[in-house]
């Protein structure tokens, strides 16, 4: 019998949306999932890209969906930036914020002076999300690039989700500046490595799990700097991604949701036919996959789909497709 799959990991990193939270609600089992990782003595903490409202802000609502959260928990791309340019810039440079206040806020409490416009001679750009962006401030933020000034980002997401539907991220913003100055900027979030390396140092975890629900960042970030991670399938990635993830966005495990993390890890045993995962055996006569196993199951249906994700990734040009289809036949 296995161990549980937090077993061993001193810190749970997590994402939000689409982890914790759904937009204004709570993802299931989230609450009475990370309430048992407290139980257990994990410190839990939560790593966001959005740097346009302050971690007391999401703290705050965290404690209203019924999370038990301190702001000390709360790990957001705005603060890795004021982190990374206190130690890249001179004590009291001139910054140009093309964000919100909360961004405006973390380089007051850095001690940079905050400028507006490109003719104030910025040292420095930092941008990030703001609903309220304009193109002048876009304009300020290029003419800045371009006249030599070091150019930050807090995140490269190209798209937000909402209730509503997708809406440009704050990468949009960032690429705006980019093709027009064509500069790349030093990106603090997910899943570049300012973000994680500052919720590693902020709970000096020795074995953290980051659990996630996108490939692209937060599982990308935990391959980054080198960490265990767990994707999660309440969000925007699902199987088929993951089969597909290529070798530097493979998690290192998987679980549905939250309280996955607290049951039996899943180990793989290859042989010379195919990958088994508990009960669920995934073979590939004549290079096209087949699944074994109970898929009539929840936890089942992980297995085979793990087993399958092994097999995959150690034979490319695998065909897969049939496979995936049984596996997704079920729910
Ligand atoms: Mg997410």
């Amino acid at each position: 019998m296995m161990g549980a799959l937090i077993d061993g990991h001193d810190v749970a990193m997590f994402d939000l949306d689409g982890v914790v939270y759904l937009g204004p609600e709570p993802v299931a089992g989230a609450v009475e999932g990370i309430t048992a990782l407290q139980a257990r003595g994990v410190r839990t903490v939560y790593v966001t890209n959005n740097a346009a409202r302050p971690a007391q802000t999401v703290a705050d609502q965290l404690r209203s969906m019924g999370f038990t959260v301190q702001l000390d928990d709360l790990v957001t791309s705005a603060q890795a930036a004021a982190g990374l340019m206190r130690r890249e810039l001179p004590a009291g440079a001139k910054v140009l914020v093309a964000g919100t206040s909360n961004l405006v806020d973390h380089m007051t409490e850095a001690g940079f002076e905050v400028v507006a416009s490109a003719s104030d001679r910025p040292d420095a750009i930092v941008q990030g999300y703001d609903p309220d962006m304009t193109w002048r401030r876009l304009d300020e933020a290029a003419i800045a690039v371009q006249n030599g000034a070091r150019w930050y980002a807090c995140n490269t997401d190209s798209t937000r989700p909402t209730e509503r539907g997708l809406v440009p991220g704050a990468g949009v913003a960032v690429q705006a500046v980019q093709v027009t100055t064509r500069t790349t900027p030093t990106v603090t979030g997910k899943p570049f490595r300012p973000l994680m390396e500052e919720a590693v140092r902020r709970t000096a975890a020795k074995n953290p799990i980051f659990v996630g629900d996108r490939l692209d960042t937060d599982i990308a970030g935990a391959c980054t700097i080198g960490i265990d991670s767990c994707l999660v399938f309440t969000g925007v990635h699902g199987k088929q991604d993951l089969i597909e993830a290529p070798a530097d966005r493979r998690p290192t495990s998987i679980a549905w949701d939250v309280p996955g993390l607290l049951l039996p890890a899943r180990a793989t045993n290859a042989d010379a036919h195919g990958v088994r995962c508990r009960d669920a055996y995934v073979s590939a006569p004549e290079g096209v996959a087949t699944v074994r196993g109970d898929l009539g199951d929840r936890e089942g249906q992980l297995d085979a789909l793990w087993a399958l994700a092994q097999l995959v990734w150690a034979r490319p040009g695998l065909q897969y497709a049939a496979a995936l289809g049984d596996l997704n036949a079920v729910h």
